[in-house]
Order: structure tokens, then sequence, then C-alpha cells
């Protein structure tokens, strides 16, 4: 079994998503804090420090792939031996088919990257990610697919895409893309800013998650749902990777997710997430146990 580290390098981005929630920005409100951007020997440091304990490392931002000092991390976590080394990407810089292959011939068949592609549309897809990101995205995106078999999406479930989530696993699904993530927004840093224009009542976005999942699921690819209450997806629960988790990697820190007083009689009390925290600021939810 992969037991991940999570590593951040930084929250510097060649986006500038209306929906970050780790912005490279100390003055918008982030319940993770602000990290400035490490240097190579303080990343070094704490590799070599994680892979004590760890044989898995997630690499994630911000945009690591814009590191100066980016295949040399790569390099770093080949020879300290982790077994998997997951990229956290926007895709940009893999629209650069060299930039694709010489990260896959380093992290040859221990790579895994997870793409964030939020929309079919490039219109909406510019709009949210604050730049003009669809068509080097879908470039690296392709590129990477070409590239590797390791190849999964993330796709954040906000107001403005909602909608078109089952038009979004059609696509991603058409492109070759075998395994699709949908991910509830946290209302946090840019987020929370923009809260009136990006954050959906969850129970809205349900029926459209579920419908993506099936899309994505007819087409013979894996689906998963996450940082949804459990207990707002029905049967699709099972779909959640949070029912499968180790104890250790639920996430509960009391800033970033809540539960219920009636949680504590549910039987998914352990694994489930429960709730961001701030959403609780903008809307109310129905906690509803498994008994
Ligand atoms: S009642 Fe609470 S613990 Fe149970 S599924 Fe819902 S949010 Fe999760």
């Amino acid at each position: 079994m992969i037991n991940y580290y999570t590593c951040i390098p930084g929250y510097s981005c060649n986006n500038a998503c209306i929906f970050c929630t780790r912005p490279n920005d100390p003055n918008i409100p982030n319940v993770w804090g602000f990290i400035p951007d490490k240097t190579t020997e303080q990343l070094f440091k704490e590799l070599t420090k994680a892979r004590k304990s760890f044989n898995g490392v997630i690499l994630t931002g911000g945009e690591p792939a814009i590191r100066k000092d980016f295949f040399e991390i790569l390099q770093k976590c080949v020879d300290l031996g982790f077994e998997k080394i997951s990229i956290q990407t926007n895709a940009k810089r893999f629209a650069d088919k060299n930039f694709a292959e010489r990260t896959v011939s380093i992290l040859g068949d221990r790579a895994d990257f997870f793409v964030s592609f939020h929309s079919h549309r490039r219109e909406l897809f510019n709009k949210l990610s604050g730049t003009k990101a669809y068509d080097e995205a879908l470039t690296g995106l392709k590129n990477l697919l070409s590239l590797s078999k390791q190849v999964r999406t993330n796709t954040v479930v906000m107001k403005p895409n909602y909608r078109e989530l089952p038009e979004i696993a059609s696509f991603l699904c058409g492109l070759g893309v075998k395994a699709l993530e949908f991910m509830s927004v946290h209302p946090n840093g840019m987020a929370w800013v923009n809260n009136m224009q990006i954050v959906p009542k969850i129970e809205d976005t349900v029926p459209f998650v579920r419908k993506a999942v099936d899309v994505a699921e007819s087409d013979g690819a894996k689906a998963t749902i996450t940082c949804f209450p459990l207990c707002a997806l029905g049967d699709y629960r099972n779909r959640a990777p949070e029912l499968f988790l180790p104890e250790f990697m639920i996430v509960k820190n009391p800033k970033a997710r809540t539960k219920g007083k009636e949680c504590e009689k549910c039987k998914y009390y352990r694994n489930c997430w429960g709730l961001w925290t701030n959403y609780l600021k903008i809307f109310d939810f129905k906690f509803t146990p498994f008994l």
C-alpha cells in the first residue's frame, strides 16, 4: 500500500484561479496558513525526513511544475526511493512535449499525474483559471495521456460548472482519461473571497455529480467523489475515497472540516470528513446520520 506524504513546495502558480483555495498571497484568508516558496535545500531536507515514514509523495501547490528546480526535485524523490510520485498540476507546463517527456523519463512508472480540469468549455475554463489557460492545459493533458498510463483528473464542483459535470466527464473520457475525481469546492482563499460566485448549495450539485459518475463509469472509467459529506451522496457514497482511507489520512483540522452533533451517532463518523467549515457560514446543512 502506498502511504503518501503531501509536499507543498510553495503557492506560486501560473494560473490565477478565482476559486484557488491556496492563494499565493498572505493577505487572503486561508485556513491552511500561507506557505512561502521553499528553497531547494529546504525541500530536499523535508523529503528526506518524509521518506523515513512514507513510501509515496504528492507534490502539490501552487503549481510545482513551474519551479526552476522541478526536475531536481523529481530526481531527488526517485533517489530517495519513493515508490509513487504524484504531481498535482494544472498541466500548462506539460503543453511543452519535451518538458512532459523529460518528466516521464525521470519518474518512469512511479509517475502519477493528477490534473486539474474544471470545464470542457474554453470560455468558462479561462474565466475560472483567471488566465487564458485552456489551450495549454488541454495540450498538456493530452501530452501526459500520450506518455503515461497514470493520469487522473480533478474537477472542482462549483457554482459556474456543476450543471455541466456530465458533459465535462464525457469530454474527459473522450480524451482517454480513465480516472476522474469530482471534489466539493473548499470555500477558502479566493473561493471564500468570491464565495457568492463560486460556492453552490451542495444539495443542488449532487444530481449532476451522480450523473457525471454515471457517464464516466459507462465509459469504463473510474470515478470518485471527494470532500462531500457522505450523507449528501446517498448510495453514491461508495465512490468517496474517504471511506477507504486509513484514519490518519482523514482531515480533522476544525478550521477546515466540521461535523454536526448528529454525526456522532453516524456509522461513518470516523471516515466521513463532514463539511468544509466555511460552508456553514454560507449555507445550512442537514446532517443525516447513517445508523
Ligand atoms: S451524518 Fe455526519 S458523519 Fe454521517 S455521513 Fe453525514 S456528515 Fe458524515
